[in-house]
């Protein structure tokens, strides 16, 4: 599919409000639609998947993005399902503890808890808030998202704005940028899944060149993930944890390999000199800074991205949207591209091939 459907299209806008398309239905895209929807733009959302994409585990969603939420008017909806995550631990294989994850400390400066939520849960809240902000009297109206529309030329959407959200392959970014900005492996792959039952371990085991994690994300359950070198199969995923502390290898052998997700570890490289383009795109979560989910900020920076961009849209207008975008590139880019190097940071220094000498150093660390 190319080229601009004819909803998208400028008639029938006035005032303050205009038109705007967004590439992808993830979670950037969806905040980006409901944060304009809110300020009565006519949106429309085209994603290539025949219908919402609803596989996934958990989202870790720091205070920050809990705040976003709020002001996107869902707060109530991520807390509804959300629970806490608290008293995690970076452990050893043998089942020793080496630090403390900083959960505490973030609740202590917050004032609020990191949460865990389902990803299927959280994509589900955000198409029915824009659903119902596109109800006849919500202020937006129009004709909401497109499922099985793959677009290929962004440029051709006769709209006052394109929000590129279409993920770490991003479509948008490469028209936009060129193929030099491209997603490069980090020579590792996560397999993760949800086990059906709980366990009070949370946190994350490292090993030689591997790690383990462990977090709540609904009563009853825990959502689990593996880092393992690249070449990995299901198969040998047991084998590889099978020595390890209680209740890693229980978790494997108790959940159906079927059911297990695979992900390929990559990150933006090099990262974009803008996140916006041309006066009229801007680019959202992994679309603008893909990264590896070493530090759980993947879903946390596409929501922030989605409410800065779309409150500085709403804050200049439909006329201002060259001043809205330069708003949005100066408050989120060296932001989130920050977080990105972080994890990344994080991610080399989890599956390093000498253990004993990063564990040495993680003992050194305050905190
Ligand atoms: C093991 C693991 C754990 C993770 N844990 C966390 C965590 O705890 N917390 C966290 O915040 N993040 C986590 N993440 C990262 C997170 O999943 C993503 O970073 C986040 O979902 C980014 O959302 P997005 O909307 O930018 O992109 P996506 O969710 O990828 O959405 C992009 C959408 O665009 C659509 N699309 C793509 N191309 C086109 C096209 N040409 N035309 C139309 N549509 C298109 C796709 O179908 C898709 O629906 C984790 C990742 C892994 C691997």
């Amino acid at each position: 599919m190319t080229g601009s459907p004819s909803h998208a299209g400028k008639a029938g806008t006035a005032g303050k409000a205009g038109t705007a398309v967004v590439v992808g239905a993830g979670v950037g895209g969806l905040a980006a639609a409901v944060g304009l929807r809110r300020a009565g733009w006519h949106v429309t959302v085209l994603d290539r998947r025949p219908e919402p994409e609803r596989y996934g585990t958990a989202f870790g969603i720091h205070p920050t993005a809990q705040s976003a939420l709020d002001r996107l008017g869902l707060g109530d909806a991520l807390r509804e399902r959300a629970v806490p995550y608290r008293s995690a631990r970076i452990r050893r294989p043998d089942g020793s503890v080496l630090a403390a994850l900083p959960l505490e400390r973030i609740e202590r400066r917050a004032g609020r808890p990191e949460l865990l939520i389902s990803r299927p849960y959280l994509i589900d809240a955000l198409v029915a808030a824009f659903d119902r902000l596109g109800r006849p009297g919500g202020p937006g109206g129009g004709p909401g998202i497109a499922f099985g529309q793959r677009v290929t030329d962004p440029g051709a959407f006769d709209a006052d704005l394109v929000v590129g959200a279409d993920g770490i392959n991003s479509t948008v970014r490469t028209t936009c940028f060129g193929p030099s900005h491209a997603p490069r492996h980090v020579g590792t792959v996560a397999w993760i899944g949800i086990a059906d039952f709980e366990t009070e371990l949370h946190g994350e085991t490292w090993g030689d060149g591997r790690f383990f994690g462990m977090t709540p994300v609904e009563p009853g359950r825990t959502n689990w993930y593996a880092t393992v070198p690249e070449a990995t199969t299901a198969d040998e995923l047991r084998g590889f944890f099978g020595g390890w502390h209680d209740p890693i290898p229980r978790i494997l052998a108790e959940t159906d390999p079927a059911g297990w997700i695979r992900y390929e570890m990559r990150h933006l490289h090099p990262a974009l000199p803008a996140f916006v383009h041309g006066g009229r795109v801007a680019l959202v979560g992994d679309a603008a800074h893909a990264m590896t989910p070493n530090l759980g900020q993947g879903a946390c920076t596409a929501l922030l991205d989605a409410e800065a961009l779309a409150r500085a849209v709403a804050a200049h207008g439909r006329t201002g949207i060259p001043a809205a975008l330069r708003a949005y590139d100066a408050e989120r880019r060296r932001t989130a591209q920050r977080v990105a190097f972080g994890s990344r940071t994080l991610h080399r220094f989890a599956t390093a091939r000498r253990p004993a000498l990063r564990d040495a150093v993680l003992g050194l660390l305050p905190g």
